[in-house]
C-alpha cells in the first residue's frame, strides 16, 4: 500500500481529540495507528506496559529493534539496565507503567522527528490522565524535550525533581546513554536513589496526612480500649 502525506496530515490535527476510557481501548488505537509515517514502517506498535494504577511512569524515547519485533517497551540491552535499576530501589516492573514518547520505532533507530513526537503526544497525554502517576521518570534527552520544553538540559537536571501543570517529573539520564558512556552510570544510578527519596517522602506525607484525619477517639472508646 503506497503512503499518502495529505491522509497522514488531516488525522494529524484532529488527533488531540482523542479521548479513551481506558489503557486498553488506548493500545488498540496505537495498534491501527497511521498517524504519522512510522505507522507505515514498523513492525509493531509498542503503546506501553504495565498497571493503568501504577504509582511510576517512565517515559523512554522510542522502540528500538527488539521493542519493535516483540511490541514491549525496553526488552533489550537498556531494558536489562532499567530492570536493574529499579531493582536497586526495591522496584520491579510490575510496578511501574512503561512507555515511550514515540510509539513506533523510527527507522535504523534516528532520533524521533518533532512532526512524529506531536503526532503520537495525544497518546501520552491519555496514558498520563488515565494512570495519573506519582511520579514520571523523564529518561534522557528527548523525553525531556517533549515532557519539559524550554527546561535545562539532561546534565543539569538529571535527579531533580520538576513539578508542571499537576505532573511530578523527575528527568534522569537514558540507560541506553549509560550503556554507550559508563561515566553516566554512577549518576544514572544516583538518580534512582533520588527516585526512591522522592517516593519515601511521598509516603512518609501520606501517612502523616493519614493520621491527622484520623478522628480521636471519644473517651467512651478510649475506655474500651485500654480499660
Ligand atoms: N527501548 C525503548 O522502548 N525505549 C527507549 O527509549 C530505548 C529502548
Amino acid at each position: 500500500m503506497g503512503f499518502d502525506p495529505s491522509a497522514v496530515q488531516s488525522v494529524i490535527l484532529t488527533c488531540d481529540l482523542l479521548m479513551f476510557s481506558d489503557l486498553r481501548s488506548l493500545s488498540r488505537d496505537v495498534h491501527d495507528c497511521r498517524r504519522c509515517p512510522l505507522g507505515f514502517s514498523r513492525t509493531h506498535a509498542v503503546p506501553g506496559v504495565g498497571p493503568e494504577n501504577a504509582r511510576i511512569m517512565i517515559v523512554g524515547e522510542a522502540p528500538g529493534q527488539n521493542e519493535d519485533l516483540q511490541g514491549e517497551p525496553f526488552v533489550g540491552a537498556a531494558g536489562k539496565l532499567l530492570d536493574q535499576l529499579l531493582g536497586g530501589i526495591g522496584l520491579s516492573r510490575s510496578d511501574v507503567f512503561i512507555t515511550n514518547i514515540l510509539k513506533c520505532r523510527p527507522p535504523a533507530n534516528r532520533d524521533p522527528q518533532p512532526a512524529e513526537a506531536e503526532a503520537c503526544s495525544p497518546y501520552l497525554e491519555q496514558q498520563l490522565r488515565l494512570i495519573k502517576p506519582e511520579v514520571v521518570l523523564v529518561l534522557g534527552r528527548h523525553a525531556l524535550a517533549r515532557l519539559l520544553p524550554g527546561y535545562e538540559s539532561i546534565s543539569r537536571l538529571h535527579g531533580k525533581v520538576v513539578s508542571k501543570d499537576g505532573v511530578t517529573y523527575i528527568p534522569v539520564y537514558h540507560p541506553a546513554a549509560a550503556l554507550y558512556n559508563s561515566f553516566l552510570m554512577g549518576p544514572l544510578e544516583q538518580d534512582f536513589k533520588a527516585v526512591r527519596a522522592h517516593l519515601d517522602r511521598a509516603e512518609e506525607r501520606r501517612q502523616a496526612l493519614a493520621v491527622t484525619a484520623t478522628p480521636a477517639p471519644k473517651p467512651e472508646e478510649q475506655l474500651t480500649l485500654f480499660g
